[in-house]
């Protein structure tokens, strides 16, 4: 990865803003929460105070009718009356009840909403995070493939390792070191044979005095050369071969011509000696 990648860059941000976003969702959700939790706490405190209140007013009743039993109607009423006002209280605290059980409501439709939302930014957050993991992959397997192009071969002069990369029109063969020395070496000549000038390196082994083109058409002529010299051998050892076949022939000729003179000759002496 040479530089940053703008698009990594800009799935980075889209990530960042999108946990921002989440975060203050969640803000907004905790917010409703503690709301909720607040009324839900105030509704039980009330219900509390009405168990309370609801056991004081059976036990006044209670004495009431024992003191009306025990026939004091003093303390009977004064029993009544504290029934009678705790009964108020109660009345009271159901209605504060009732319009808490309305906030109650309104608390929890808030924490609903706030809840949804907060669900769908985690929705978003993960889908950034895919996305800028998905690039992340990517740049490292597209970076994994660019180095696997950088090689190191040794440096013809001197042999320090040369990096290069597979894709270049032009590997070099020599270090920049070296590189920038051996340009001192290289020198124009003129052509000794079509006078146009052409470069050699100093450090050459073999200097031509000649171009590259007329190099390639003295190859060319030589190659010829030897072909004609070639076929010429070859026709000069077939006439040879024709030749030493046709002197075979001509003695095998005279062989037998010989035999032919020879064979008479021979009856007659056979002649002579029978006689
Ligand atoms: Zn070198
Ligand atoms: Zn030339």
């Amino acid at each position: 990865m040479s530089g940053k990648d703008p698009e990594l860059s800009r799935l980075g941000e889209a990530l960042s803003s999108a946990r921002s976003a989440y975060a203050e969702a969640k803000k907004i959700t905790d917010e409703a929460k503690a709301r909720l939790n607040e009324t839900g706490s105030r509704i039980q405190t009330f219900n509390a105070k009405i168990t309370e209140l609801k056991k004081g007013i059976d036990s006044e009743y209670n004495a009431m009718r024992s003191e009306r039993a025990g026939g004091d109607r003093d303390a009977a009423d004064e029993h009544r009356s504290m029934a009678q006002s705790m009964q108020e209280k109660l009345t009271e605290i159901y209605e504060s009840k009732k319009s808490c059980f309305g906030e109650l409501d309104e608390a929890r439709a808030a924490f609903n909403k706030a809840l949804n939302a907060q669900k769908i930014l985690r929705d978003k957050v993960q889908e950034a995070w895919d996305g800028f993991n998905a690039r992340l992959e990517y740049l490292k397997e597209e970076n994994a493939k660019e180095q696997a192009k950088w090689k190191e071969k040794p440096c013809k002069i001197c042999g320090v390792p040369i990096r290069y990369n597979t894709e270049w029109k032009h590997i070099p063969n020599l270090c920049k070191e070296c590189f920038d020395k051996d340009k001192e070496n290289w020198e124009d000549r003129k052509c000794a044979k079509c006078g146009k000038t052409f470069r050699i390196n100093k450090g050459w082994e073999h200097i031509p005095t000649i171009c590259g083109d007329c190099r390639k058409i003295v190859r060319a002529e030589k190659s010829a050369r030897m072909q004609a010299e070639k076929e010429a051998q070859e026709e000069s050892a077939r006439l040879a071969r024709e030749e030493r076949e046709a002197a075979a022939s001509a003695l095998v000729d005279v062989a037998n011509e010989a035999v032919s003179e020879i064979a008479p000759a021979l009856e007659v002496s056979e002649n002579v000696r029978n006689i």
